[in-house]
Parts: structure tokens; C-alpha cells; sequence
């Protein structure tokens, strides 16, 4: 089930940065993210176990993920 009041946005450009996609697993602390197959793949059951940490923001290259808070229309970005 996708999140209610929190979706993450991730740019086809970084989807297959297995680097990345490891980086990502590690950071997130409620396991937003998965790395199958070296691919940067959303967990959507989890997605509104956000914390709003902006760890995985700050992991992606500038531009390339937002975490977008669906409640108040606002993103994080870098
Ligand atoms: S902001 Fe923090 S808790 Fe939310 S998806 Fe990114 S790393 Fe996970």
C-alpha cells in the first residue's frame, strides 16, 4: 500500500546506482529503502514510518530524490 502521508520521489537517473541503493538501505532508519538486485527500490508499506531525517536526501546526488510530505504539500531536497 503506498503512503498516505509520505511518498518518495526517486529520478530514474539513480535507480540503478547499486552504490547508491546500498547507501540508501544503511541510511534510512525505518527501512524505506531496499537495494534488490542493486537497485534503489521504495518500500512503500513502510513510507509513512518517515522520520523526516533527510539522511537519504542528503545520501542522492542534489535534485535527484525529494520526500514529499503529502499532508502539507512541502518536499525535502537538497
Ligand atoms: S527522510 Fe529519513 S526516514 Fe524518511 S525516507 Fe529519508 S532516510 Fe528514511
Amino acid at each position: 500500500m503506498p503512503g498516505v502521508f509520505i511518498d518518495v520521489e526517486v529520478d530514474d537517473s539513480i535507480r540503478d546506482d547499486a552504490e547508491l541503493a546500498m547507501k540508501l538501505e544503511e541510511a534510512c532508519p525505518v527501512d524505506i529503502f531496499a537495494a534488490p538486485d542493486g537497485r534503489v527500490e521504495v518500500v512503500e508499506e513502510n513510507l509513512d514510518e518517515c522520520v523526516l531525517c533527510e539522511l537519504c536526501v542528503k545520501a542522492a546526488p542534489p535534485g535527484r530524490l525529494r520526500v514529499r510530505k503529502l499532508y502539507d504539500g512541502t518536499a525535502l531536497e537538497a
